[in-house]
């Protein structure tokens, strides 16, 4: 038997997928272009199909590519959706499909943005003192390092598994992983004021959803956790509200700040400001995320991808080992991965009779 879904190579095919699944499926779409181009000069953007009743009270929203690489995922799954679900019922309610939220990482293959930064450690309110992360600091030339040698990265690596095993793997992915404002050539680096598509987040919202009381919103990641599993990830704790009616509509869900999750806790991320971006609903937000491969070849690959766009140049020829690397990172081509996740995906966007 075929496989029923495969991953497409490059963000113009998951793109091309997805609007031609959305005119298929009847759905309305906007495109918000982006004013810088891909590795094939192609145009970028993020796109929006709409489906269902505009009047409903009631909306779902499905986010992808939020970490640009991790789009290929979330692209594929919003596009299976729209084949074999967005017939079902909707009489009552909004499905809104936001298509590569971060198009420029999804299209060079990184998982950060076009200025290095990272989409969900950016939505920290500007107008405050910055987070402080001065562990990061302190291994910041170890998880980067300048010079991208043999022996540099032999030294780099034994270090940092030293210090790894002094800490423990938790905290060092805390310090890793929970934002850093201050090395804008590192890992998880959260920027120095709202990026393009924070901005475009926060116009688009002002128009999106009035009306609705009931917003729930699903975002979709790749890269933590089992290969194939989907973790439902609360960014809330488990006394709040929102935790609740969220275990009530999908089940299992982990608290990220009360330390049940696969991710650390961390600063900035976009469901964090959710209650600011639709205060007029009653929002329950999840983060989807997909294991693929185990955390050291992760952190590998986003270090040679930050080593490449601070350091080396990403259009020579070594660039497209690196986008390699990091594609298989974030996004397995075999396609039971992929069968996996639409397995969760499907039964996570409840309605979806198959
Ligand atoms: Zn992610």
């Amino acid at each position: 038997m075929a496989p029923r879904l495969a991953l497409q190579h490059t963000y113009s095919q998951a793109r091309n997928a997805f609007l031609q699944a959305a005119d298929s499926a009847g759905a309305t779409v906007q495109t918000f272009l982006h004013p810088l181009t891909g590795p094939e000069g192609e145009q970028l953007s993020i796109d929006v199909a709409e489906l269902g009743n505009r009047n409903a009270t009631e909306a779902v929203l499905v986010v992808s590519g939020t970490h640009g690489v991790e789009g290929y995922c979330g692209s594929a799954l919003q596009t299976q959706w729209l084949r074999e679900c967005s017939a079902s019922s909707l009489a009552n309610k909004r499905v809104v499909l936001v298509h590569g939220f971060n198009p420029f990482g999804f299209a060079w293959v990184r998982r950060v943005n076009e200025d290095n930064v990272d989409l969900n450690r950016n939505f920290i309110n500007w107008n405050d003192a910055l987070p402080q992360n001065a562990e990061y600091t302190s291994i910041a030339e170890l998880i980067v390092p300048r010079e991208n040698s043999e022996a540099e990265q032999q030294r780099t690596i034994g270090e940092l598994l030293r210090i790894a095993g002094e800490w423990g793997m938790d905290r060092m992915q805390a310090v890793v992983s929970s934002g850093q404002y201050e090395h804008s050539t590192g890992v998880f680096y959260g920027g120095s004021g709202p990026v393009w598509s924070h901005k475009w987040m926060r116009e688009w919202t002002a128009q999106a959803f009035t009306g609705v009381q009931h917003l729930s919103v699903i975002d979709l990641h790749t890269g933590l956790g089992p290969s194939g599993y989907g973790e439902l990830i609360s960014h809330v704790s488990k006394v709040d509200a929102e935790y609740q009616r969220a275990t009530a509509m999908w089940g299992e869900v982990r608290s990220m700040v009360d330390g049940e999750s696969v991710s650390a806790t961390l600063t900035g991320d976009w469901l964090g400001v959710t209650e600011e971006l639709w205060p007029h609903a009653e929002v329950t937000a999840v983060a989807l995320e997909f294991g693929t491969v185990d955390p050291i070849s992760v952190l590998l690959a986003l270090r040679a991808d930050a080593w490449l766009h601070g350091y080396g140049d990403p259009r020579s020829e070594g660039a497209v080992a690196v986008r390699n690397q990091v594609r298989a990172a974030f996004a397995d081509d075999n396609p039971e991965w992929i069968e996996k996740c639409w397995q969760r995906f499907s039964s996570v966007m409840s309605g979806c009779e198959k």
